[in-house]
């Protein structure tokens, strides 16, 4: 699937979104209407991948089929007024688990999105560090000791190894570990070493070449981007395609947040940058 030239010809897409076979609240067909109703030109949905630890937002093994079928029903369906792609938003939970596997790459997916949801504490028991805060602060006092710095480093880890291992087209909010860990600290994101994290996993990025995505989920309700608008123009700077998704996971967000990071990249682009929204500028 040549999702570069996807993102470089139309600005009506949406490659990441969620239903009801993970933690969506809507059905794919509620969905892919939606995504009709938004005017969008291609949609993918992009289930949480089965995973092998306990989890009640990623997807069942065992649906792994059905939800390919009927992805594909919905394209067919619908084609050619939008051009539904079946993908997976896979965890990357270390060596074990991630986009590098067979089994992953096995899949009859149109591509893969590489996201980190998950840090292992010291004795490798992976914890989910997405979603609410207050589970988080739970989380980092109980299972980390309070030590967010080893939290936020262990994720970066886990980003930079997952993009070095690969297995993936689009690298998922790179820094959405930032979320939580700047409501428990604020103000860590203008720490040095923070700031170095970043650059590590846009550099590996860049040597893997994949799709940097900006993710717009949380435009409304944490008022930031992932990765946050401060590190945009070191992603404009890698050269590498960048992708604005709103990760939705209800029909009404389909298309949330995504003109206003549309903007924010106009904005580099007008000062002069580089070729990686050539096409997005249309
Ligand atoms: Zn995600
Ligand atoms: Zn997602």
């Amino acid at each position: 699937m040549d999702l570069e030239r996807i993102i470089a010809s139309t600005r009506r897409y949406n490659l990441h979104s969620h239903t009801e076979y993970c933690d969506g609240r809507n059905t794919m067909e509620e969905m892919a209407r939606g995504a009709l109703e938004a005017g969008m030109e291609f949609y993918g949905f992009t289930p949480h991948s089965p995973i092998s630890v306990e989890s009640k937002c990623n997807m069942d093994a065992a649906k792994v089929d059905e939800y390919i079928a009927r992805s594909r029903e919905i394209a067919s369906h619908y084609a050619p007024r939008c051009t539904f792609l079946t993908g997976m938003e896979i965890d990357y939970l270390g060596s074990e688990w991630g986009p590098h596997l067979d089994y992953f790459q096995r899949m009859d997916l149109d591509y893969r999105i590489g996201s980190v949801h998950f840090v292992p504490t010291r004795d490798g028991v992976a914890i989910d560090c997405d979603g609410r805060y207050e589970r988080f602060a739970v989380n980092l006092k109980e299972a980390f000791g309070g030590d967010l710095r080893y939290v936020v480093e262990k994720y970066f880890e886990q980003v930079i190894t997952m993009t070095e291992r690969g297995g993936f087209d689009i690298l998922g909010h790179l820094d959405k570990i930032a979320g939580n860990a700047s409501q428990a600290a604020p103000g860590i994101e203008d720490e040095p070493w923070y700031e170095g994290l970043i650059d590590h996993a846009l550099s590996t990025a860049s040597s893997a070449g994949v799709i940097v995505e900006i993710n717009t989920k949380a435009l409304a309700t944490k008022s930031r981007f992932f990765p946050a608008a401060r590190w945009i123009d070191k992603v404009m700077a890698t050269g590498l395609p960048v992708a604005v998704n709103s990760d939705a996971h209800y029909v009404d967000k389909i298309d949330a947040g995504r003109r206003e990071a549309f903007e924010l990249l106009d904005s580099y682009s007008s000062a002069g940058s580089d070729s990686a929204l050539r096409g997005s500028v249309r």
